[in-house]
């Protein structure tokens, strides 16, 4: 099998209420690249691109010329399955991880289609289903108590909540929120690295007595010693995110010491580099989950594949987001039942794309 051409489509999505994270995180709507990976046999592997400029510094545009330019001239002509060569090429390229990791996963999407497997049995087969948590943007305590209980009602067990801007309203909305939801739902906190060290350890540790699980990136991500004083100082793991986003950042954390649960980001690290990175975390006893990069359903449906995969991503993955959506590009809405994303069973990802959506929704 041959690639014969890689699509690189632009679309916007809006959401049904704007995201806010961290001291200057704020999105409308999905800006995304939707991929497509034609090939010699018919089959088309598809994937989807997410843009974030304040994290990796890509743009929608930069995202298209980068796919269109380098990326799709290094794949044509190959067989889609040479994944390890082909991320071997795209190394010639520094930095841009979603544009690579898009073209990474509809080729991965291709094998499987062909194959006539689904992705989830191709990438290890722990399981054909996923539990999901819910994430709360930051917005006033009650209306998050608000949406936490109704989503509670809906199925979700586990929450992850965007903190960082206000201590002490943070402690408070944990308070808040293990009162309404009960001792049996699992809370954790994003900081998205807006913690200095002294302020982190002083509101985990009272964040701590409402049952907080873990803490995602309390500090900044360049300051490991930072990481390690605030992981001795508190009883919870960190789940890192921003200062792992590579195999090479898990290698020197893992080596720190200071983390202890990975979030994986197949947009960033497509399923090539996620291999690498579920399978170091696992052999060091570091567990993981599918972390959210506020992907539609195709993006989720490649997450979710690859969390049901490997038996380490065992805590609840972020990936609920596309309800979050007003609209999608999928035909068939992704099955989400209990706090369990149940993953279709046809070959691939299992994504059918809606032509007519593509057309409205596309900026091109
Ligand atoms: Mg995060």
């Amino acid at each position: 099998m041959k690639i014969t051409r890689v699509e690189a489509i632009p679309f916007r999505i809006p959401y049904k209420t704007p995201l806010k994270w961290g001291l200057s995180g704020y999105l409308e709507a999905a800006e995304h690249v939707l991929v497509r990976v034609h090939t010699d046999a018919g089959v088309v592997g598809v994937a989807e691109a997410t843009p974030r400029p304040t994290i990796y510094g890509e743009s929608q545009a930069s995202i298209l010329y980068a796919i269109r330019n380098w990326f799709a001239p290094m794949v044509v002509g190959m067989d889609p399955a040479h994944t390890e060569r082909i991320w071997s090429k795209f190394e010639g390229i520094h930095w841009n991880p979603t544009a690579k990791g898009a073209v990474d996963l509809a080729l991965y999407d291709a094998i499987a289609r062909a194959r006539g497997v689904p992705l989830w049995e191709m990438l290890g087969g722990n399981s054909h289903r996923l539990s999901v948590s819910w994430m709360l943007g930051i917005r006033s305590i009650p209306e998050m108590v608000r949406e936490a209980v109704e989503m509670r009602a809906g199925g979700f067990k586990a929450f992850k909540v965007k903190v960082g801007t206000d201590p002490e309203k943070d402690v408070q909305v944990i308070r808040a929120l293990r009162e309404n939801l009960g001792s049996d739902v699992l809370l954790y906190v994003d900081a998205n690295m807006a913690y200095s060290v002294s302020t982190a350890v002083r509101t985990l540790k009272r964040m701590e007595e409402h049952g907080l699980a873990f803490v995602e990136e309390p500090v900044p991500a360049w300051d490991q010693r930072g990481r390690l004083k605030v992981s001795r100082a508190i009883s919870i793991p960190i789940l890192g995110d921003e200062s792992v986003f590579t195999p090479q950042d898990v290698a020197r954390e893992i080596e720190l010491g200071a983390i202890g649960i990975i979030s994986i980001k197949t947009p960033r690290t497509g399923y090539t580099l996620s291999l690498k990175i579920v399978n170091l975390a696992e052999t060091a006893g570091i567990p993981c989950l599918m972390g959210t990069q506020a992907e539609t359903g195709v993006g989720t449906l490649a997450s979710a594949h690859f969390g049901a995969a490997r038996r380490n991503v065992s805590y609840p993955s972020e990936i609920s987001f596309f309800l979050s959506l007003t609209d999608d590009l999928l035909a068939e809405p992704i099955a989400l039942k209990d706090g369990f994303i149940e993953l279709p069973t046809r070959p691939g990802n299992g994504a059918v794309l809606d032509e007519e959506k593509i057309k409205r929704y596309r900026m091109d």
